[in-house]
């Protein structure tokens, strides 16, 4: 059947005709009375397109809607569908003009491209017959075969005008990690060629899908490794489970059948990513569609492998030193692991949320990142020229001339600008009248310890565990939890670290754990307020920081603490472990230090409250600001009203700190705006001496700094917060450019 269809394939001929001769070919091979094909229109509607048993002049004039009859039913559910009785099921739907009187038998199957169901094949009998399970599968087989056809030979989405004329398209999407680069397109999703379905030779074929499960196989052990691993354990249980599923024998079993059945290794892996991606496509619950993200993250992963040397390979671009934007729909954490940093200078990713997995790591990586571009793959083919900014989510595909010279001339000033940076790493972190300032790390991945390295800061300000749990598709055991923690502790290597509980919730959800869905989850169930009511959970996280600091100094802090009695609570819970961890044996942190995240203005008048029981206090200005401002952070239409250099802002800012002051208790700031040299002006001139902020803050606030007098400086910008004009933020910029303070490039 398979290479008769194989010569109909690469025959000469028009579609229309190619498709009769396959439905005549069915039929004939399956001792089918009728063999019919569907396609799906534009509008949402399903054409016979071809027959063979059904009345010829019935093709292009017999329209279903898309949910009408068997057929419909096919094509809503994206599944096969068989029944002995077709006339009598409640679901089917007469069409005189195509004489289906006669027939009983009914065996229908999806055609699926890209996930999407573009048609239905089916096949009927006159007498009542069951369709055995290898026909259901050849048939499916032969629709993967079809599905080429009759989306008339596009490959991918259908492109835009755009992308098939070459025009350069600018599209907007959603930063998500710093930084600009411009490469080659290259898909995530590898495209099979049509021409490549069918295998010449079955045991070659089959052999090369054995050598390419166990290199998949070796792939995945490496990751787990050590070596690979990077992130230090937080991905392991994403890792172990794509492991548990590459060994799940019926997996492998449907590939090899696929094979067995005439196909090429690459076909029969796409034919089984088809139903993966269908499936996905239907699922709404955010759990099963993760774990149908994997199924298809291993096809893909397994393609690759296939394609070898050839194509992309597995680890990196097969050593050609072209720099790449890798585009994908999605992309999972381990994904893009698997590549790396080699080669690729950017991401572009179609879906994506703020808390993406993918955009995790890409910031742990450094790639620059933008996501949140619906349609993306319609506007790109591979090879494609694109810019990808990360600093303000542009993406440019096929650039002209001139963008592509302003992007070479801002490449040069950003590398210019990198090396001074680097050059200022040994300097002191003083201001030129001799004030010491502390600049700390925001980080959350094992691997954002290497900045610590690379930027010369001080110390982690601000640890998100959070983001293993994120990572991770099961709870992190406590011993992985410990084993974080510890290298955290091991690479900071004597410098402060500020470990950050739990701050789940919000923007931040865990399927299967706090995905209700609320109202206002900014204001809702979240943060301390979750961890309090998850005991368990808790002090799990709370035994692990012990453990993992048994000898050394913890210092913890609470998420988004609004009064005294949750930070109560939380120490309480924080001492009983240490309590129970020294009952049992086990040696204790020689320091715990105990604060808080002001992240409410609440809490700045419950600090009066917590003399000599906090700490520290650590702002967290990206929460403290919207609840502040009454402006939700992840808004983009409020976005303009959130601002950081206001008035109502420092004023603010200046009273907690002068609070912290007289109740001696140390506070500094985290949070994003810490990281901008604007901003940072501002906080240290109110007297904010220690500032936790991003990687790639460092160099520019530490810059900012290295130019400010602060003595000349700060009564100025007093006096700007006792006036009502000008604008804050315009008024400092002046002064400071009065002052010769560098707060940009330019
Ligand atoms: C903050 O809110 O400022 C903060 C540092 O916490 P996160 O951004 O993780 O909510
Ligand atoms: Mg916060």
């Amino acid at each position: 059947m398979m290479n008769r269809l194989r010569a109909v394939m690469a025959a000469d001929m028009d579609n229309e005709a190619r498709l009769m001769e396959v439905v005549h070919l069915i039929a004939n091979t399956m001792v089918a009375d009728v063999c019919s094909i569907y396609r799906r229109t534009d509008d949402d509607r399903l054409e016979l397109i071809a027959t063979e048993g059904l009345r010829v002049d019935a093709v292009h004039l017999t329209f279903l809607t898309i949910d009408e009859g068997l057929v419909g039913q096919i094509a809503t559910t994206a599944q096969p569908f068989s029944v002995q009785d077709a006339p009598r099921h409640p679901s089917f739907s007469y069409r005189p003009e195509t004489g289906e009187d006669p027939y009983s038998a009914f065996l229908g199957v999806p055609i699926l491209r890209g996930g999407r169901v573009i048609g239905v094949l089916t096949v009927q009998n006159q007498t009542a017959r069951h369709y055995k399970d290898d026909e259901i599968d050849s048939l499916q087989t032969i629709a993967m075969v079809l599905a080429e056809i009759v989306a008339v030979g596009d490959v991918g989405p259908e492109q835009t005008d755009a992308a098939r004329e070459g025009r350069a398209v600018n599209l907007k999407g959603r930063a998500l990690c710093d930084g600009l680069g411009m490469g080659k397109v290259r898909l995530h999703d590898p495209v099979i060629p049509a021409a490549k379905f069918f295998a010449k030779d079955s045991h070659v074929e089959a052999a090369r899908l054995g050598q390419a499960l166990s290199d998949l196989d070796a792939s995945i052990d490496r990751m787990l490794s050590a070596e690979i691993g990077g992130l230090w354990g937080e991905p392991r249980e994403v890792i172990e489970a794509y492991k548990l599923l590459a060994s799940d024998p019926s997996w492998a079993e449907k590939l090899r059948e696929g094979v067995r059945g005439g196909l090429s290794a690459e076909a029969a892996i796409d034919r089984l990513r088809r139903e993966h991606r269908a499936r996905f496509e239907k699922v709404k619950d955010p759990y099963l569609r993760e774990r149908l993200h994997d199924l298809e993250d291993l096809d893909n992963r397994l393609l690759r492998i296939l394609a070898g040397t050839e194509e992309s390979h597995i680890g990196g671009n097969g050593g050609t030193a072209e720099p790449e934007v890798l585009v994908a729909r999605r992309l999972g954490p381990a994904e893009l692991l698997d590549y790396g940093k080699s080669g690729l200078v950017a991401i572009v990713l179609e879906e994506v949320a703020t808390s993406s997995h993918a955009a995790i790591v890409a910031r742990g990586l450094g790639i620059p990142t933008v996501g949140g571009i619906s349609g993306l793959l319609t506007h790109v083919g591979r090879g494609d020229t694109m810019i990808v900014d990360g600093e303000d989510g542009m993406v440019h595909i096929r650039p002209d001339a001139v963008l592509r010279k302003a992007y070479n001339t801002r490449q040069i000033l950003l590398s210019e600008r990198q090396a001074a940076f680097q050059a200022q790493r040994g300097e002191p972190t003083e201001t030129k009248d001799g004030v010491k300032l502390q600049l700390m790390l925001n980080a959350g991945l094992g691997l954002d310890m290497d900045y610590l390295q690379s930027t010369g800061a001080d110390g982690i300000g601000l640890f998100r565990t959070e983001f293993q749990f994120l990572m991770s598709d099961i709870l992190p055991k406590v011993g992985d939890q410990i084993a974080l923690y510890k290298k955290v502790l091991d690479g900071a290597d004597g410098r402060p670290v500020n470990f950050r509980t739990l701050d789940l919730g919000g923007d931040k959800m865990l399927p299967n754990l706090n995905d209700a869905r609320e109202e206002n989850p900014a204001l809702g169930w979240r943060s301390i307020r979750f961890a309090l009511d998850q005991p368990g959970l808790f002090r799990r996280q709370l035994r692990a920081l012990i453990r993992a600091a048994a000898g050394r100094t913890l210092s913890v802090m609470f998420p988004m603490v609004t009064s005294a009695h949750e930070f109560r609570q939380a120490k309480a819970l924080l001492m009983t472990e240490v309590a129970w961890s020294r009952d049992k044996g086990h040696d204790v942190p020689s320091d715990i230090k105990v604060g808080a995240m002001l992240e409410t203005p609440a809490f700045a008048y419950a600090l009066e409250d917590l003399a000599g029981e906090v700490d520290f206090v650590s702002i967290g200005t990206n929460d403290m600001l919207q609840f502040f401002h009454a402006a939700d952070r992840m808004t983009p239409a409020v976005s303009d009203r959130y601002p950081f250099v206001s008035r109502p802002v420092m004023r603010f800012l200046r009273q907690v700190r002068e609070t912290c002051s007289r109740l001696d208790i140390p506070v500094s700031i985290c949070g994003e705006g810490a990281g901008r040299p604007l901003p940072a002006l501002c906080l240290i001139s109110l007297g904010f001496h220690a500032l936790s902020m991003p990687a790639g803050g460092i160099g520019p606030v530490k810059r900012m700094i290295r130019s400010l007098d602060l003595s000349v400086f700060q009564p100025a910008f007093e006096g700007l917060l006792e006036h009502p004009e000008p604008a804050l933020g315009n008024g400092v910029l002046e002064l400071a450019h009065q002052q010769g303070i560098i707060l940009a490039d330019d």
